[in-house]
């Protein structure tokens, strides 16, 4: 796609920044912030059992944190260590040994005590395990009886009635693959993975608006870049080492602004550990913050463009890239009368910006010859998301930011192999290579040797709904295949999810460790098999970065806690499809890792290369440096696509508040610690602007109720600087404020943001029992966001 190649790493600037410190002061005593040494050290202690097997993943693995990537300690962007307190938390995963048998087979409500955070410090799931209706413990089962169990009821069911769904615990796109190919080799269509309900609308609106569902840019083009724009994305959190290059841009003059409802701490100030100068004296990261209202980003963009538009009446050129529009852009004179057709006052109400501050950074961007527009998911966590995400590349798209050194649109992807997931066909409307759709179809039925579900397969959350279908429904789920992941704890509405999980025949639980969804019952069996961890693999894995990076992780050696029954993911699905279609699978399969990778390259042509990959620290980039690159977009005429979309109506009634979740110390689900050192906040904190409080007569601290018709949040409210009328909890907790089945319409991801009521706990409680409970749903309904 592109031509030019990544150039590798460049070296820092050698010179520190004082300008750019948080204070002289080191270590930054006495403000809150993270507590990287204590962090670490406490990594050290919890890996005292196998340091030697944690010290070789780490200095020869690639990172199964986030999405940026990392092959060992050495990244492709900037010379110098790579290793943040994310990676050394999740470390625990591949060191630690099994659960010991005494817990693993105690009675279920025992282990129903445990919280996420409690089973995973258990460990390891140790062998194949089933609990069948009625009984109340796990117990030991072999594989063959195992896999035989879910084979003969996959037999007895249409493949409309079961799914497969799969995480991004570090799972390697040789497993995506072979998950992908082995589920339409059974019949189905039905499966998803946890993109769905992270960053699926950043691949669907890029794909329209550009031609391809992937990050353009690379992070070396931060360094350097006029304006680095993070839309929605606490970067600095959910990637740390990230932080380390916003140092490097700025110190080579770029400026970074932040759009987001909370000026979030680690935005603002952070301490970076890898970097010597910022460990001691922190890094003031954002030059400027735009505390957007939640929903608000929409009106937002269309008011910098609003304002591009009345400079082009002053001056030609003044703010639109007249040369790459016409070169490369189609539906300029479309979305230039969506625009100017909104007027100030709508555009101020609904971001929350005023006319003045949004002029500002009209002005900024028009001025600025490159620019890097990020997001994560305070854009793509939303009903409208898509519209959210294509509005991006709009200014992107006008200003002529996109396809070179510099410029272009970047996904803030979450967790490590997240990017593969979808590339590799694990998604209900891909396949390797394109879509699942016409002449791709045929292509991959050509080269797998058998013929696709010609039906269209459900998304996660559908799915979840399906199995509550009437008994004799087609397409009623009865068997759910999952590979990781936690729907009651990331999914909204966790009551409805329980029920759900609970009405299935049979559940899989192909894991690491086990979670509270694994606790829940089944109507026939719940069934539980060891996964091996990314480093245990046979042959090694890959997996994508956020900038499109494939790396190889070798098979780490050295494990002093082996779970000896574990097996490599790719290798179950192999040996399910073995036992449901016998005759026919050696279709589907593979004599091991290096001959999948083979077929990937074949596949996905964007992943020619994968092929070579073979030792720790071997890796190449698909796509090149840039994706379109000089402006030619891989849509069918080669031109980017303006998109004109709406402002969205949320539905907000005088008095109520907009709520969305923020993650703390956490990766994804996964909770590491109650308090957040970047704020101080609990995990029942309610994030709320003092003055909104004020009216509300609530102090710091004090008990107060978020409800709405689908559920009511108890927490306490904690005063900080976040736009009026927004408020924010954390994920998963605040996920029983919000109903099942709103989805964004083109991505199905479901929407996470929702209006509440906010009232002093004594009120609510007073009042409950007459104005609550007696009052019908309805009156308490708020119209979803369309
Ligand atoms: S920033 Fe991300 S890729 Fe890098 S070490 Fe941390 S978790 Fe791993």
């Amino acid at each position: 796609m592109g031509k030019t190649k990544h150039p590798g790493p460049q070296k820092k600037v050698a010179m520190p920044a004082p300008k750019h410190w948080v204070s002289p002061i080191p270590f930054g005593l006495g403000k809150v912030k993270p507590k990287h040494i204590r962090d670490t050290m406490k990594t050290l202690w919890d890996n005292r059992d196998n340091f030697g097997y944690a010290t070789n993943i780490l200095t020869k693995g690639v990172c199964d944190g986030c999405a940026l990537g990392v092959s060992g300690l050495h990244d492709q962007t900037l010379t110098g260590p790579h290793i943040c307190t994310t990676r050394l938390n999740v470390l625990r995963l591949n060191t630690a040994g099994a659960i010991e048998p005494e817990i693993l087979h105690a009675d279920i409500d025992e282990l129903r005590k445990y919280d996420s955070t409690q089973l995973r410090k258990l460990g390891r799931i140790p062998y194949p395990m089933i609990r069948r209706k009625g009984e109340r413990k796990f117990s030991r089962i072999t594989w063959d009886e195992a896999m035989d169990m879910i084979a003969e009821k996959m037999k007895k069911l249409d493949p409309k009635q079961y799914a497969f769904y799969l995480t991004s615990r570090g799972i390697t796109n040789e497993s995506y693959y072979v998950a992908g190919k082995v589920s339409r080799f059974l019949g189905t269509n039905n499966i998803d993975n946890a993109s769905r309900i992270c960053h699926s609308p950043s691949k669907t609106a890029l794909k329209r608006s550009i031609g391809v569902g992937a990050s353009t840019s690379n992070y070396q083009d931060w360094i350097g870049t006029d304006v680095l724009l993070f839309w929605g994305s606490v970067a600095s959190n959910s990637s740390p080492v990230s932080s380390k290059y916003m140092l490097e841009a700025k110190k080579k003059g770029t400026k970074i602004i932040v759009v987001n409802p909370y000026k979030e701490p680690a935005m603002d100030k952070y301490w970076i550990p890898s970097n010597p100068e910022s460990a001691l004296f922190g890094t003031k990261i954002a030059d400027d913050f735009y505390q957007v209202n939640i929903g608000g980003d929409i009106a937002f963009m269309h008011g910098i463009m609003k304002h591009w538009f009345e400079m082009e009446e002053s001056k030609h050129g003044s703010a639109i890239n007249h040369q790459f529009v016409e070169e490369h852009v189609n539906g300029y004179e479309e979305m230039k009368s969506k625009v100017q057709e909104q007027s100030w006052d709508d555009i101020v109400a609904s971001s929350g910006i005023t006319q003045e501050r949004i002029i500002e950074l009209a002005e900024l961007l028009a001025n600025s010859k490159n620019a890097v527009y990020a997001w994560a998911l305070g854009l793509t966590m939303h009903s409208f998301a898509t519209d959210n995400i294509s509005q991006v590349a709009n200014l992107a798209l006008l200003r002529g930011h996109l396809g070179r050194k510099h410029a272009g649109l970047m996904p803030f992807r979450g967790h490590s192999s997240v990017q593969g997931s979808g590339e590799m066909g694990a998604d209900p409307f891909v396949l390797p290579g394109g879509d699942f759709y016409g002449d791709n179809i045929k292509r991959i039925e050509k080269l797998w040797g058998f013929d696709l579900p010609d039906w269209q397969g459900d998304i996660v959350g559908v799915t979840l709904e399906n199995i509550l279908l009437p008994e004799d429904h087609e397409r009623k789920i009865k068997m759910y295949y999952l590979s990781g992941g936690n729907f009651l704890e990331t999914m909204p509405d966790p009551n409805f999810v329980e029920k759900a999980l609970s009405d299935l025949d049979i559940r899989v639980h192909q894991d690491i460790i086990l979670n509270t969804s694994t606790l829940v019952d089944a109507k026939e069996a719940v069934l539980v098999l060891p996964a091996k961890t990314r480093y245990e693999q046979e042959g090694g894995g890959t997996s994508t970065s956020t900038e499109r990076m494939v790396y190889f992780s070798p098979e780490i050696e050295g494990n002093k806690n082996q779970v000896e029954e574990a097996r490599a993911e790719w290798k179950i699905y192999i040996d399910l499809a073995k036992r449901v279609k016998p005759v026919t699978a050696h279709l589907v399969n593979f004599k091991d890792a290096q001959e999948i990778r083979n077929e990937i390259a074949l596949a996905n042509p964007n992943y020619d290369g994968i092929q070579h990959l073979k030792k720790a620290g071997d890796v190449f980039q698909w796509g090149g440096a840039w994706l379109c690159e000089d402006g030619t977009c891989p849509t069918p005429d080669g031109r980017g696509n303006l998109i004109s979309v709406d402002i969205p109506e949320l539905g907000k009634k005088e008095g109520q508040f907009i709520v969305t979740s923020r993650r703390g110390k956490q990766f994804n689900s996964m909770v590491y610690n109650e308090v957040d050192p970047l704020n101080g906040a609990g995990r029942y904190d309610v994030l709320m602007n003092a003055e909104d409080a004020q009216d509300l007569s609530i102090a710091e601290g004090e008990g107060i109720v978020l409800y709405n018709g689908f559920g009511v949040f108890q927490g306490r409210a904690k005063f900080v600087d976040i736009t009026r009328g927004n408020v924010q909890v954390h994920f998963p907790e605040g996920n029983f404020l919000l109903p099942r089945g709103r989805y964004e319409k083109y991505a199905g991801i479901p929407d996470y943001n929702i209006t509440v009521t906010l009232e002093k706990a004594d009120r609510f409680n007073a009042r409950k029992d007459v104005e609550h409970y007696e009052k019908r749903i309805e009156e308490d309904e708020l119209d979803a966001p369309a």
